[in-house]
């Protein structure tokens, strides 16, 4: 952070296991009911799963970044390449300078949630099917990553959206919001949304009024294949922050945008580590060797997904609290929630 002070004090964030996901859009159907329902928003899923590797909401939307942004070289694990702020357009700056390199989806790229779903042919260019192939592929569930640098946020002229200090959070005050859709363009993601008839732009909102009362949100609640876990990746004491920073087998998606994406996936195996390392950086080769031979704590972590936030911190043990017994039964003063131990009955609530 360039100014320390504007960190959150914690950062909401998700881990997504794509071996998991069936595609079954439970997830977005949960989003749709809860979100997005009323007349304006018929286009609008903030939750979409998309079947990679061709489809995708806005239709192409990656390939069309990636390719905007040109070379992507990587130095082991050190992006070398431009990030979409470093590779914007001179001419395309506005009054606070900010954009990066983007582009705003067309109305016909909207249209269709997941075009191309589970289809086993490409399309050239000219939108013309290519002859059908053996091919693997899997679902890509997204919902807006609350950015620690989020693109939308720098890209707004009015200075609606804004980020939470409470849990890391991006929001778009409704209020300021004119419908410039500058966040659309700038978002890598594509996860603002402009609705007409407000004439504002609205995205995910990380369902924090759950978040605020100790729920995950209702796409990791609702999840079918119980791929999703919620947590604080900055919180050494979350099961995120253990996949993402100490068994590593969690990734953000396209790390060379250069936004520090906060929602987080598992990759899947059976995929062309070539595809997948250009989609979640080098550590894929990695994060796929320790998630297919899990240790212990691992494979404990791993049965997590599913749990509410509320189950899993049921068992915290806050540091005043933090006394237990190991399985030689001695006194434990401190612990992580991974490691299991048994709690006094006093300190359970
Ligand atoms: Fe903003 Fe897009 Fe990042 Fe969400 S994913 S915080 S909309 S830049
Ligand atoms: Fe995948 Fe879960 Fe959504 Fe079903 S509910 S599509 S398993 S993320």
């Amino acid at each position: 952070y360039a100014f320390p002070e504007a960190r959150p004090q914690r950062q909401f964030a998700a881990v997504f296991n794509l071996n998991r996901c069936i595609g079954c859009q439970t997830c977005t159907m949960a989003c749709k009911s809860t979100w997005t329902f009323s007349e304006g928003q018929e286009y609008m899923w903030w939750n979409n799963v998309e079947s990679k590797p061709y489809g995708g909401y806005p239709k192409n939307w990656d390939v069309k970044l990636l390719s905007m942004l040109g070379p992507q070289p990587w130095n082991g694990r050190t992006y070398e390449g431009k990030t979409i702020f470093e590779a914007r357009d001179p001419a395309k700056q506005t009054v606070t300078g900010m954009v990066a390199l983007g582009y705003l989806p067309s109305d016909e790229e909207w249209r269709h949630p997941n075009l191309y779903e589970d289809a086993s042919r490409g399309h050239n260019p000219r939108g013309e099917s290519l002859p059908e192939h053996q091919h693997w592929g899997f679902y890509l569930p997204r919902i807006c990553n609350h950015c620690t640098y989020p693109a939308c946020l720098a890209a707004c002229p009015r200075k609606a959206i804004y980020k939470r200090q409470e849990d890391g959070i991006v929001l778009i005050d409704q209020a300021r919001c004119r419908g410039y859709r500058k966040c659309m363009e700038a978002c890598p993601y594509k996860k603002p949304m402009y609705r007409g008839t407000t004439g504002t732009s609205e995205k995910c909102i990380g369902c924090y009024p759950r978040i605020e009362q100790g729920q995950a949100t209702r796409c990791i609640a609702t999840c079918i294949g119980k791929i999703r876990l919620f947590g604080w990746v900055d919180d050494p004491e979350s099961p995120v922050h253990y996949l993402v920073h100490k068994a590593k087998v969690a990734l953000p998606l396209y790390p060379q945008f250069g936004t520090e994406p906060n929602v987080y996936y598992i990759p899947p195996r059976w995929v062309s580590r070539a595809y997948l390392t250009q989609m979640f950086g080098p550590g894929v080769e990695e994060a796929i060797e320790t998630y297919t031979h899990p240790d212990k704590e691992l494979l404990g972590v791993l049965q997590l997904f599913g749990a509410t936030d509320r189950i899993i911190h049921r068992y915290r043990i806050e540091d005043e609290e933090a006394v237990g017994f190991d399985a030689a039964g001695n006194e434990v003063v401190r612990t992580a929630i991974w490691e299991p131990v048994q709690v006094r009955p006093e300190n359970r609530h």
